[in-house]
């Protein structure tokens, strides 16, 4: 994961939100996301302007393995750090929302949920030096964090399944591209962080700090 510089909040989601919040004031939680699923047609938060703001602010990439998106408008879904069904105050709040790719997404939805361990990338601004990426393709937390630190770095890689195989996989091939490869990594390095060649910006960005050694570690 890599740090993320929120926008200011979209204006329609802000509106959104103002309502929402109004017609759910008396209701208790359970009422509240009841009536958000009767409703959901009218109070949206995956609009044209919400993807606006997260395709700058995640430069087209998923917020949990970083990946770049394709068909970043299509592809990309909206999570919600504070889950709908148990915080529906939260639905339409800006700050609540990130966006990730369909399969963190995905993984997410079954996993039990520890709010007090979760890790945001938007508020987090060091949150690069809690993972640690090893030649084998697979994150780790970092082992130099305390200990509590250390159980929130494998409480996110558990959630969001961010050793799944697939990912591993692609994950260990970039890192093989920029070991062996001094002309990949030298053009990566002069690219903007939202040029889809840098497959990983977590790992491009763990690879220009700490160099080949550390992925072998
Ligand atoms: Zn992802």
């Amino acid at each position: 994961m890599i740090n993320i510089k929120r926008t200011s909040t979209p204006k329609t989601l802000a509106e959104t939100n103002r309502k929402f919040k109004a017609a759910i004031a008396d209701m208790s939680v359970q009422d509240a996301y009841a009536f958000y699923k009767k409703h959901r047609g009218t109070y949206q938060y995956n609009t044209t302007a919400t993807k606006k703001h997260f395709k700058k602010m995640n430069k087209e990439r998923c917020s949990f393995c970083t990946r770049f998106i394709q068909d970043f408008d299509d592809e990309m879904t909206v999570e919600h750090i504070r889950l709908k069904k148990d915080d529906p105050q939260k639905i339409f709040q800006w700050s609540n929302l990130l966006c990730a790719c369909r399969t963190c997404n995905t993984k997410r939805s079954v996993q039990p949920h520890y709010p007090d361990k979760y890790l945001d990338p938007a508020k987090i601004a060091d949150i690069e030096r809690y993972f640690c990426y090893k030649a084998d393709g697979k994150v780790t937390a970092n082992s130099n964090l305390r200990a509590c630190e250390r159980e929130k770095a494998k409480y996110m890689i558990k959630l969001y399944r961010l050793n799944r195989k697939g990912l591993v996989c692609k994950r260990r091939e970039f890192m093989r591209n920029l070991m062996d490869d001094d002309a990949f990594y030298e053009t990566l390095k002069n690219m903007d962080e939202s040029s889809q060649n840098i497959i990983f910006l977590s790992v491009f960005t763990y690879y220009k700090k700490h160099g080949a050694a550390s992925y072998n570690k």
